[in-house]
């Protein structure tokens, strides 16, 4: 017993012995003590100061930002935890009189300033900063030695003092600050706010609430420039020197001009903000004063600021590492026209590897990708294709080498210590053909950060580690383009299939120029657009890539004529949600089954309400348009579905008042009924009992109760699809309905009846074709109309959009001269009596005869019917900016292009040729074919 007693004891000692070993090999590991750096090669952790922060907000790893909880909340992927307060100031603009003083001298800058550094006198900042009405900020980053980036600096300046905070020392507690930039009562002034205000939320979960942002205050002035350096030189007599902004900020203690350089980015900015504020006010009184309608220059500009405290930061997502990196390359040094050769595919595959080898050691050892391996040797690498370590070595030397001489850019470690540590496994990389990047990124992986691996663990990559082992490895990433994969499973994959079949092959926006006779620039547009002016000797090439054209005569009205410099934005073909880079969709925030039948000249704004989304912020903007769309079926007393024999309108606006009619759709969603009876023609005879009584309820349901015959199914087939996709779904069917089942169709069916006989005014009581939830067309052609989720709808028709709906090809011309959406091409297309665009836009040249299947049915020319009646244009002023106002709450997008607007108004002047003259229709429509 004794004896017993005494092992166990001598096995706790022992063990309790061996803790702080296992400590300090744990604790090396991890930090890196010197002594153990030789075990990895690839990086030295000691000298990096972000790993000594103890916490991080955004790691490098896949997991979605998670934004601050506020009490009571939940923790937040999506919401703005201060979007009620933001939303406030936005309604109830703060008075400028609160902040800004109405007169004061340019504050000279003294040699004194507070370098904040510890937690004591952080604290002592927030309490001084709490007392204050207003005071100004900036931040600097350091970006090189960082996957993400972080903050090294932050300067705050109030009217009398200047303060450098060290965000590096300071990096675990500067939430101190957090209530005096949420504070409403507290305006934050800052010089282009973007990127500050998303750098904040990412490093420190602070949130900017009640911004000033002096470049906003510029661009609502129409200054020349809006630049901090414009600024200070005009205002203030100072020049700046703005190449310090890309000091490395880490170092301590700063350089003595880097801390000039920090305190003048802030220093002034109260100044400058008291001088643009006074402006905004004068211009405000002096053009209201002249004109009836009082547009208040400071509420803009205010509104602008705090649209941008809406921003939330997110990590970017690409279907697969390095995914959008391997495009880009590949898009700028290969993509040329005419075929492509084996060599240049084999080429096409190393850039993918070399691009996800490139982002996964980034992640892994907290490095940016161009520290890791620059694109220029990514380029030679996937042409030259090395065979040894040698030749990696010298054509990374030869590319940078060559690259940084052309460019004047401080020359990095080339190759990296990261491409040295790891050479023998790029030498693998580059020789193995058709590897899977799925394959190669677990390896990865598990190889270099499992306890026995090369690389350190870090608090930037752990958790790589973890969502590894947690996750579904086929649904981690997608494959990369060519490599045939599995058929993936699961909620995530079918997203990126969807991705795959959905999302624009191209980018959207061409940004091409068109600038007037005098120089100015008119708008961005795309290639097509261009070339239609060249071709009718209207333009002449002015630049090259990318394009540009000058306009040879005058066109009538200017960009800024209408106050809104919308048009003259470049577009990024990004995500206007969120930011996605990697894919996009189309998305239309009026929806076409109304805009279709605005008048011709309120279409013409079209780009303005074109958006690009992720599938992600798509499916949230979609699903609020679907319930919207019900709202204003119910506000209307006008149904959306599809239905053979419908109760008249009166029944239907009584069913409103006595509230039977509220969100529940009465009819058939058109792809619902599709669905069925495709079903019951296939696997009829075979499915389950019960299944089938569901099936043809679905179906009885659209003929009105009635019992039905095989031939309905076959009817039912076709309602809702547009010619197009009825020749499509006959050939896969191997049938022909045209000439059998059309006539029989039509009979129900109020739009091919006032095609084909193009008569009477009976159409909307009786049947409703409905779009719904119409078909998706994958740009491969496939129908996917029949298997595809019902949720999909309007937005994702691309067929005919990727054809003629550029979202700016509407613009043709803006002010000058306009051609009319792409004509179908197809004659056949053109012999039916009915003509889809998926736009929305009617476009035969047969205008008056032409209805459209698309919309529902009649549900959305009644709504705008009805508009125009009561409360004309105005009307569909007014109902463009709810659908604007509804896409923007389901959304809150952070990357709308500048000036875009809910109000957008779509007044314009139109040109003598443009086919959006109302008093111009005799004119034939230029086109483009
Ligand atoms: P600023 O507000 O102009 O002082 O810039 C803040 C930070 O943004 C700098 O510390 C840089 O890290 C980063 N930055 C600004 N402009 C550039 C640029 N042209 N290229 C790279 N980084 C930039
Ligand atoms: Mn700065
Ligand atoms: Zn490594």
């Amino acid at each position: 017993m004794v004896v017993m007693e005494a092992i166990n004891a001598i096995i706790v000692i022992a063990f309790i012995a061996l803790i702080p070993l296992l400590a300090t090999i744990l604790h090396s590991r991890r930090s890196g003590a010197v002594a153990i750096a030789a075990q990895w090669p690839c990086s030295d952790p000691q000298s990096k100061p972000q790993n000594r922060f103890k916490r991080v907000l955004a790691d490098n790893s896949y997991t979605p930002f998670a934004h601050l909880k506020l009490d009571g909340g939940e923790i937040s992927l999506k919401a703005h935890p201060y979007e009620e307060l933001i939303t406030n100031l936005l309604s109830n603009p703060p008075d400028p009189l609160n902040f800004f003083l109405t007169s004061c001298d340019c504050p000279e800058m003294s040699d004194s300033y507070v370098w904040v550094d510890t937690e004591e006198k952080l604290e002592s900042l927030a309490r001084l900063l709490s007392e204050e009405r207003v005071f100004a900020v900036d931040t600097e980053q350091h970006s090189l030695r960082s996957f993400l980036g972080f903050t090294a600096l932050m300067q705050v300046s109030t009217r009398r003092e200047d303060f450098l905070v060290d965000t590096i020392a300071l990096h675990d507690v500067i939430g101190v600050l957090r209530p005096v930039f949420a504070d409403q009562s507290i305006c934050k002034v800052f010089h282009g706010a973007d990127n500050d205000v998303i750098w904040l939320q990412r490093d420190f979960h602070i949130y900017v609430v009640n911004l000033f942002d002096t470049a906003k205050a510029c661009e609502v002035l129409s200054k020349p420039y809006k630049s901090l350096a414009y600024l200070l030189e005009t205002y203030c007599g100072v020049s700046t020197d703005k190449t310090l902004q890309l000091e490395d900020w880490r170092i301590r203690p700063l350089l003595p001009e880097m801390v000039q350089y920090a305190r003048t980015d802030a220093h002034y900015l109260l100044y400058i903000a008291n001088c643009l504020v006074s402006e905004l006010q004068r211009k405000t009184h002096d053009t209201s004063a002249s004109s009836d309608d009082k547009f208040n220059f400071f509420l803009e500009a205010s509104h602008r600021s705090n649209m941008i405290c809406m921003q939330l930061y997110t990590k970017e997502r690409e279907p697969s590492p390095g995914a959008s990196a391997a495009a880009s390359i590949y898009m700028r040094n290969f993509n040329f026209q005419g075929s492509v050769s084996e060599d240049c595919l084999e080429a096409k595959d190393r850039i993918w590897k070399l691009c996800a080898w490139r982002d996964i050691m980034a992640r892994i050892h907290d490095e940016s990708l161009r520290y890791i391996m620059s694109d220029q040797a990514i380029v030679s690498l996937a042409t030259k294709a090395p065979k040894d370590a040698k030749e990696i070595h010298d054509i990374e030397v030869e590319a940078n080498v060559s690259y940084c001489s052309s460019n004047n850019y401080p020359s990095l470690p080339s190759p990296s210590p990261v491409v040295i540590a790891h050479m023998g496994e790029l030498c693998y990389l580059l020789q193995e053909v058709n590897s899977n990047i799925d394959d190669m990124f677990r390896r990865y992986l598990q190889k270099h950060l499992d306890p026995s691996g090369c690389c350190p663990l870090s608090i930037y990559n752990c958790s790589l580690l973890s969502e590894l082992n947690l996750r579904q490895p086929t649904t981690l990433f997608l494959k990369q383009n060519g490599g045939h994969s599995t058929v993936p499973v699961g909620k995530k994959a079918s997203r990126e299939l969807f991705v795959q079949k959905f999302s624009c092959k191209s980018p959207v926006y061409h940004n091409c120029r068109i600038y007037a006779n005098d120089g100015r620039l008119l708008c961005f547009c795309d290639r097509r657009k261009l070339e239609w002016y060249l071709r009718r000797n209207l333009a002449k090439i002015v630049e090259d890539d990318p394009p540009a054209i000058m306009l040879l005569f005058e066109p009538k009205g200017r960009p800024e004529d209408e106050g809104n410099d919308f048009y003259i934005q470049s577009k990024k073909n990004i995500c206007v949600g969120c930011g996605e880079k990697s894919h996009y969709l189309r998305y239309r925030i009026i929806p076409s089954c109304y805009r279709m039948h605005f008048p011709e000249h309120l279409k013409s704004h079209r780009s303005h309400d074109i958006v690009l989304l992720c599938v992600d912020c798509h499916e949230v903007a979609h699903s609020a348009a679907e319930k919207y769309k019900r709202k204003v079926a119910a506000e209307f007393g006008i149904p959306l579905f599809v239905q053979t024999i419908v109760e008249s309108r009166e029944n239907m606006i009584d069913a409103v008042a006595k509230s039977e009619y509220t969100e529940k759709e009465t009819g058939v969603s058109p792809l619902q009924l599709r669905i069925a009876a495709m079903a019951l023609l296939r696997h009829g005879s075979t499915m389950p009992l019960k299944r089938r009584d569901e099936l043809t309820e679905i179906v009885k349901a659209y003929f009105g109760g009635r019992d039905i015959i095989q031939e309905d199914l076959e009817r039912a087939l076709l309602v809702g699809l547009s010619p197009h996709e009825r020749r499509r779904l006959e050939k896969k069917r191997g049938l022909s309905f045209k000439h059998r089942d059309i006539d029989a169709v039509a009979k129900d069916n109020p739009y091919i009846t006032s095609v084909t006989s193009q008569d009477n005014g009976k159409i909307s009581n009786k049947l409703e074709v409905s779009r719904g939830s119409t078909t998706y067309e994958s740009s491969k052609g496939q129908d996917a109309s029949v298997d595809i989720n019902a949720q999909l709808e309007d937005n994702f028709l691309t067929d005919d959009n990727e054809k003629n709906a550029n979202g700016e090809t509407s613009d043709q011309g803006r002010g000058c001269i306009s051609t009319t959406d792409t004509l179908n091409e197809d004659p056949s297309e053109q012999a039916d009596a009915i003509c889809c665009s998926s736009s929305g836009q009617v476009v035969k040249a047969n205008r008056a005869k032409t209805v459209s299947l698309l919309g529902h049915g009649p549900h959305g020319k009644e709504v705008v019917e009805y508009l125009l009646n009561n409360h004309g244009e105005e009307g569909i002023r007014n109902f463009c900016q709810k659908w604007r106002q509804v896409f923007v709450d389901a959304t809150n997008p952070r990357f709308l292009p500048a000036g875009w607007d809910i109000m957008h108004s779509g007044r314009r002047e139109f040109g003598d040729y443009s086919v959006y003259n109302p008093g111009k229709k005799a004119l034939p429509p230029p086109s483009t074919t």
